[in-house]
């Protein structure tokens, strides 16, 4: 009976399918016959998270769906104690505010104030307004009707992150990918054995020394990663494994086209002569594909000597270009919105006339956003009442 490579359990039936890359990674290839589903949940839960949390500020930049086709959190900035912003996946930015406060007064009456976004957001919360200070909509209402109100339009902050490669439990994940891979269907029976076993042991506890021994940032350009980005997009994730003829394995790993480690996955005594590989692009999770698809092959040699060279290539590059691309498609997306949104509000709707109002306001609208303009007015009271009775009915 087949067992997992890293524990004696016996593999069944029930035993679940597990990712060849970590589904945060947009992981969708699968196999079963490896790893079993007490050992994949522990991984899942500590070194696939290890993973997954050093790419998510990335995955959400990017709007990388995980292998289960789950779209990324949103990333969230605390300005100040007052300000907090989300960073949602398709790029809008959102200040996150308590959207109303009440405060009782010495006479019994009651200080409202309400923070909404647009119109539609004031009708969202005049119920529950109503409802904490006992009074009917159609009375909040009115006495909104004759309140202050003002139009604050803030620019967007600036948001920096630092997005680190590597480390001790990320790429204890990342072996554990290899393993995986290299095992597929439980191809090579040495890997219950000693050959194995320094790998399985890095993977399943951790070790320093086997991270500094049998594991190399590698500097160099991969050949062929043209042909790949062709195929499948500019930030491809990549395991390449090769054996010799005395079963020593190395594998060649990376995420996102950035940083390449190699792993010394056996020393000898491995599957001789055989080369595996997976590639998939986390930009489109539905295209990835196994060696002998990739359009050209690595030679043994060239995974033998690992290089750090610090000039050959800038590891950024490839997110750079990812980013880039990404960015000015969320602004076109951003600019169609504002488009949308000035329509609405000015009932523009197809086949009428659009008004000098219209023109106005999308192009105040898009200069301060153009510009990072903050802008903070008061509202007259036709504004008002046109804010909050534009949805009412
Ligand atoms: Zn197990």
């Amino acid at each position: 009976m087949k067992t997992c490579i890293f524990c004696p359990t016996a593999l069944t039936s029930e035993t679940k399918p597990e990712h060849i890359w970590p589904n945060a990674l947009g992981g969708r290839a699968t196999t079963r016959g490896v790893i079993c589903s007490e050992c994949n949940n522990t991984f899942g839960s500590t070194i696939d998270a290890a993973l997954a949390s050093q790419v998510q500020d990335l995955r959400t930049l990017l709007n990388l769906s995980s292998g289960d086709k789950r779209t990324p959190p949103p990333l969230q900035e605390i300005i100040d104690k007052n300000q907090k912003f989300f960073v949602w996946p398709d790029g809008r930015i959102e200040l996150r505010q308590k959207p109303f406060t009440i405060v009782k007064r010495d006479d019994g009456g009651f200080d409202v104030t309400i923070k909404a976004k647009d119109s539609e957001h004031v009708d969202n919360l005049i119920p529950h307004v109503a409802a904490a200070i006992g009074i009917s909509e159609e009375n909040l209402r009115t006495q909104l009707g004759r309140a202050n109100a003002r139009e604050i339009i803030q620019p967007s902050p600036q948001i920096t992150r630092n997005i680190a490669f590597g480390g001790h439990d990320p790429l204890r994940s990342l072996a554990k990918s290899c393993l995986i891979l290299w095992n597929r269907s439980g191809q090579d029976s040495a890997i219950k054995e000693s050959p194995f076993d320094a790998v399985k042991v890095f993977v399943t506890n951790g070790d320093k020394t086997f991270l500094s021994n049998k594991i190399k940032l590698d500097g160099r350009p991969i050949p062929g990663a043209d042909i790949l980005a062709n195929k499948f997009g500019p930030i491809f994730n990549l395991i390449f494994i090769k054996s010799d003829r005395n079963g020593k394995i190395l594998a060649y790993v990376g995420n996102y086209n950035t940083a390449y480690w190699r792993i010394v996955i056996a020393d000898s005594g491995g599957m001789p002569n055989r080369s595996v590989g997976l590639v998939s692009n986390p930009l489109n999770p539905n295209n990835w594909s196994y060696l002998p698809d990739f359009g050209f092959d690595l030679d043994i040699s060239w995974l033998e000597t690992p290089v750090i060279d610090e000039s050959s290539r800038n590891p950024g590059d490839s997110i750079g270009t990812a980013l880039k691309d990404h960015t000015e498609k969320q602004r076109e997306q951003h600019i169609h919105e504002m488009l949308i949104d000035t329509f609405r509000e000015c009932q523009i709707s197809e086949g009428s006339v659009i008004t000098e109002e219209a023109i106005a306001r999308f192009s105040r609208r898009f200069a301060q956003w153009l510009l990072r303009i903050k802008t903070d007015r008061p509202l007259s009271n036709e504004e008002i009442n046109s804010l909050i009775s534009l949805n009412k009915g």
